[in-house]
């Protein structure tokens, strides 16, 4: 049986007298069924008392295959000899940090801070890999390593290394790895697979296996290893994956214990051994090396695995006391004891350097909470992989489910191609995302990581192995987390101190004198040129909707590269990233370079793309001379862009990006300029309820919110807009922007409808006629649907078109997805009916509004009266709000907003 459930109380662990001996056992009060049941006791025998050290109350346990006996009337539970025990299952711990915590756990603790550093052994590992994949996949060696070699080549040039040398070194590696492989042992019954992505629902494990073979795993090193055993942080890997592959076989063959389904070997190829010369090195050169992985091996690997799971869930920091790692040997010391001696942490190799300010580290510390907290948030959204029903998940937007296979086709270098007919259902899936495509289920059916090519009637996807492509599901990344970790490591312990005192408020931010003038028929635009221009540290421009925020940031780009600036411009969304260069391109200026995916990047913008692939000096060369790079802020902590320096960073988008998420793009410049609009909408936090506490920092508020209030004399409010009619504008300015929002021109002002061709007003109903309306249909809200605000909403859009208004000019705000697809169902072709949140930075001639809620309001409808400040400010010339006018004025804000609008 399995008993799981938060910890209620831990004995401590003690020795007894048992009939086989002395033993170790600790007792540990667990409350089952979620915490709903009577606690009860189980009982750790032998070694899982070390898991007992570290499990705290609170934390939630599961024990697999624990023993239940009746003892005078009373259940007892304990641990029996194939038991498994694991401390927070639902916290996903990644393979390769096990492997690093058995060297050390602080080694664990310094890479997750740092991230990984643009090194040639990182990038040659990363070849090799791909390489060994592609020779799994039946390629040709030579082929494989010029296709694989020229894909790096952006990273080896930066690391000013030639095609030729590196092919040279791959090659060397690899044959090591195809001798092997030619031993006669790839043949059809050898089952091997390349590349598998494994999750394990029930010991809190991801990764990825190298490969397996026969159901074993494979892993690959790039060193060497003379001795006759794998090193043990390299079979720890392996076992980690054997215990995932075993869970997935008993899943397939409906057994009960995993461990007993585990492969009883795993194999580990070092490369570099087939290239050390006989004659100088002695030992066992032979590259492969296959162990036995016991059950004893496997419940070590799971209790290594609960001291990581514990050790995060209290937030607590490794010393590297916790081991026996000796420092002297570890080629992590020096980083160890900067970060020990900065941050001022116990550590066994002591600290070097003097301590960052306290107001630095009580920073480092609120920021490092919040970011862990976001992480578990982000390991709960897997965790609806199987704890959510295929309904469920689809219901959820997190899947397409019931898809019909269509056809598989093998694609030049082995990968896939799979076509599935699609049901015309929506998801939170778009086209370039990394999804898991599955056979039935993610976890438990056969699955695959995918590419989504194609979406819609037919759905294309690409993976490595084929499978019948029956679902889509989104898959959780963790790298948003990662990377707002090494910013806010870059931030505070490689900046230099005096550029980090106006973030801490040592000191304010100064500008130098200049009074040019860079456009004339704007103020406020003109000044906020100016002040990003004459800005020492940082200057502000905050942008309220439609006052030409990308125009004067696309200015001012122009006038710091006329001052010979090296300028970085980026944003939270690729789109705003595309927006702004295509401003660019309008004022005249496209000597900038978009660095992103092919898929992420607009097709108008492909051609400024930076081909990461090819010859590594021209490319490296291209990314260094450019004087403007332009990427998302996501892009900016990426291995390569984290090598980059430049004078200036724009950073647009900033009322939406998280602190550390700001902090990756400037930590990249000497100066910055956020601009955006803290009325708009906020920071995307899923862990946002978690984040109140005083020593947690709350994502959810941004660095341009907290600056603009700290020094509004470093700020210009952009004041003229160019989008709204007056009186569609005047909520929101006297709302959100204290009534200094004015229609930047008369016509602005006095737009209307009729200003369209061919648009009648006398054709529209009397109610509609004014640009600002209130439609109350006396709807019922079920759930977060509302059926006859959907029918009023189609009603209007009908008038709207029959009074000559073109579908596209119309857009359909509705603030849940139920409603968004309930509207989405009747309206006609070429209206956009969508969230709020993906309508920020556009807008249409018409805009209506849906609010859903009927009765009574819980709360604010759009959860943060910002996103109504968008939903508003996104129509010309209409603007319909359909509600229950009634449940509506119950709140201040939108009773007001009702007032306004009747
Ligand atoms: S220097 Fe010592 S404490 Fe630091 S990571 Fe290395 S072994 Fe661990």
């Amino acid at each position: 049986m399995q008993l799981r459930g938060p910890v209620v109380a831990v004995d401590e662990p003690r020795t007894v007298q048992t009939s086989n001996g002395q033993s170790d056992l600790a007792e540990v009060t667990v409350r089952p069924d979620d915490g709903r049941a009577d606690p009860v006791t189980v009982t750790l025998w032998g070694k899982w008392t070390e898991t007992a050290d570290v499990l705290a109350p609170g934390m939630e346990l599961l024990v697999i295959d624990a023993q239940e006996k009746e003892f005078k009337g009373e259940i007892q539970y304990s641990t029996g000899r194939d038991s498994m025990v694991v401390v927070e299952p639902d916290f996903l711990v990644d393979v390769t940090d096990i492997r690093s915590w058995v060297q050390c756990p602080r080694m664990y603790y310094l890479n997750k801070l740092a991230g990984l550093p643009l090194a040639y052994p990182v990038v040659k590992g990363t070849i090799v890999h791909e390489v060994f994949g592609d020779l799994l996949r039946g390629r040709d060696l030579d082929e494989s390593v010029d296709e694989r070699v020229a894909e790096a080549g952006l990273e080896l040039g930066l690391l000013d290394r030639d095609a030729a040398s590196v092919a040279e070194e791959v090659r060397q590696n690899a044959s090591a790895i195809e001798g092997w492989l030619n031993q006669g042992t790839l043949t059809e019954e050898d089952q091997w697979r390349s590349e598998q992505t494994l999750v394990s629902e029930t010991y809190g494990l991801k990764g990825r296996a190298d490969a397996v073979r026969r159901g074993s795993p494979v892993e690959l090193k790039t060193g060497k290893n003379t001795n006759r055993e794998p090193r043990f942080q390299d079979k720890v890997q392996a076992a980690c994956y054997a215990l995932m592959l075993g869970e997935g076989e008993a899943h397939a063959t409906e057994q009960a214990t995993h461990a007993s389904a585990a492969p009883d070997t795993g194999t580990l190829l070092y490369t570099k051994n087939a290239a050390v010369e006989r004659t100088e090195e002695t030992g066992d050169l032979s590259p492969a090396k296959d162990f036995s992985i016991g059950p004893g091996f496997l419940k070590y690997v799971v209790r290594t695995r609960n001291e990581i799971a514990a050790m995060e869930a209290d937030m607590s920091v490794p010393t590297g006391y916790e081991a026996d790692a000796k420092c002297e040997y570890c080629f992590e010391q020096d980083t160890c004891m900067a970060v020990s001696g900065r941050l001022e942490q116990e550590s066994k190799a002591g600290q070097v350097g003097r301590a960052i300010p306290d107001e630095e580290q009580d920073y480092f510390k609120r920021f490092y909470r919040a970011i862990e907290t976001e992480r578990r948030a982000v390991h709960r959204e897997y965790a609806k992989l199987w704890r959510q029903n295929a309904d469920e998940r689809a219901e959820d937007d997190r899947a397409l489910i019931g898809l019909e296979p269509l056809d598989e086709r093998e694609l030049d270098g082995g990968r896939w191609e799979l076509r599935a007919a699609g049901t015309g259902a929506v998801s939170k899936i778009r086209e370039g995302d990394v999804v898991l495509a599955s056979d039935g289920h993610p976890i438990r059916g056969k699955a695959e990581l995918a590419r989504v090519k194609q979406l819609g009637e037919e759905i294309v996807v690409t993976t490595d192995e084929p499978l019948d492509l029956r679902r889509l599901d989104v898959y959780p990344s963790e790298i948003g987390v990662d990377r707002m970790l090494t910013a806010l490591h870059d931030a505070l312990l490689k900046q230099p101190a005096e550029q980090k005192d106006v973030l801490f408020d040592r000191r304010d931010p100064e500008f130098r004198a200049d009074d040019t003038t860079y456009i004339d028929n704007n103020e406020a635009q003109n000044e906020a040129v100016s002040l990003a221009v004459r800005a020492e540290d940082f200057a502000l421009v905050h942008g309220p909707p439609g006052t030409g925020k990308t125009y004067t940031l696309a200015r001012t780009v122009r006038a710091l590269v006329e001052q010979g600036e090296r300028v970085l411009l980026t944003a939270f969304t690729n789109r705003a990233v595309d927006n702004a260069l295509e401003a660019l391109r309008e004022q005249g200026f496209d000597d900038f370079l978009r660095v992103g995916t092919e898929t992420g990047v607009h097709q108008d913008m492909q051609e400024f793309r930076l081909k990461e692939r090819g010859d590594p000096s021209a490319i490296s060369t291209e990314l260094r001379e450019a004087s403007v790079v332009a990427a998302t802020t996501a892009s900016c902590g990426s291995t390569v862009m984290r090598e980059q320096e430049f004078d200036v960073a724009i950073v647009d988008e900033a009322g939406q990006i998280t602190e550390p998420g700001a902090l990756a793009a400037i930590n990249l410049a000497e100066r910055f300029v956020l601009v955006g609009d803290h009325q708009q909408l906020p920071p995307v936090v899923q862990a946002e309820d978690e984040m109140d506490g005083d020593d947690t920092a709350d994502l959810g508020s941004s660095l341009f919110e907290r600056l603009i209030e700290a020094h509004p004399e470093a700020s210009v409010m952009l004041d003229r807009q160019y989008r709204m009619a007056q009186r569609i504008q005047a909520f929101a300015s006297r709302e959100f922007y204290d009534g200094q929002l004015r229609p930047a021109t008369g016509e602005v002002a006095a737009q209307r409808l009729t200003d369209l061709p061919g648009v009648s007003l006398d054709a529209l109903p009397a109610h509609l006629q004014d640009s600002v309306a209130f439609v109350d249909p006396d709807g019922r809200a079920r759930g977060n649907t509302n059926p006859d605000e959907a029918d009023a909403v189609v009603e209007t859009i009908e008038s709207f078109r029959a009074a000559g208004v073109e579908a596209d000019e119309i857009g359909v705000i509705a603030p849940y997805r139920a409603q968004v697809a309930e509207i989405n169902k009747r309206a006609p072709d070429g209206v956009t009916v969508d969230t709020v949140d993906r309508f920020q930075g556009s807008s249409k001639e018409v805009i209506v509004v849906s609010f859903v809620a009927t009765g009574s309001l819980d709360g604010p409808i759009f959860e943060d009266y910002r996103r109504i400040n968008v939903a508003l400010t996104r129509a010309k010339k209409s603007l319909v709000l359909v509600g229950d006018a009634d449940a509506l004025s119950t709140d201040s804000v939108y009773g007001r907003m009702v007032e306004w609008a009747r």
